[in-house]
C-alpha cells in the first residue's frame, strides 16, 4: 500500500494535526520551515486530475483551515502553498498532497515562479491558441 494510505489509516505514525472524514494534515518528516504541513485527501489519488470532483471542496477547505491553525501555531501569515504534480515537478509521493509552507522574514525561500526558468520562446498568444485548438 502506498506510504500516505498507510499513514491515513494509521498504520505508519505522523504528526497529525487535523483529520475529518476525507482529509488528513502531518507536519512533513523533513521540513523546510516551521510548521512545514502535507494535506491529503484520505482517498488514493495520484494528482488533482484523479481526484472525484467532490472531494475538491474538502481538500481545500481543509487547506484553509490549516493555514489558521498554523497561523496561530507558528505565528505567521504568510504561506507558499503548492503541489508537486508529476514526477518533472518533483513528486516523490504518488499520493496527492497539498504542501503548505510557512513563510518568515529572511527565511531564504523565492516564490513559486523561482522553482523552474523555462521562459518560452514563443509569444504567449501562439501558446493560447495552440491550448485552445487542442482542446476542441
Ligand atoms: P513530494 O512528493 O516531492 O511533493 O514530497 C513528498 C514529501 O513527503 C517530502 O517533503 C517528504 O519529506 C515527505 N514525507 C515522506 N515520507 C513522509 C512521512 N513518513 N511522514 C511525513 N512526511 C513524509
Ligand atoms: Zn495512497
Amino acid at each position: 500500500m502506498c506510504l500516505f494510505c498507510n499513514i491515513t489509516k494509521g498504520e505508519i505514525p505522523a504528526q497529525i494535526i487535523y483529520e475529518d472524514k476525507n482529509v488528513l494534515a502531518f507536519l512533513d518528516v523533513n521540513p523546510i520551515a516551521p510548521g512545514h504541513t502535507l494535506v491529503v485527501p484520505k482517498k488514493h489519488s495520484v494528482t488533482l486530475t484523479d481526484l472525484p470532483d467532490n472531494l475538491l471542496e474538502p481538500l481545500f477547505s481543509s487547506v484553509k483551515r490549516v493555514m489558521g491553525m498554523l497561523e496561530r501555531g507558528v505565528g505567521t501569515n504568510h504561506f507558499t502553498i503548492g503541489i508537486n504534480s508529476g514526477r518533472l515537478s518533483g513528486q516523490e509521493v504518488d499520493h496527492l498532497h497539498v504542501h503548505i509552507i510557512p513563510r518568515f522574514e529572511g527565511d531564504g525561500g523565492g516564490s513559486l515562479q523561482t522553482v523552474v526558468q523555462n521562459s518560452p520562446d514563443k509569444d504567449i498568444s501562439d501558446i493560447k491558441e495552440r491550448i485552445l485548438k487542442a482542446n476542441g
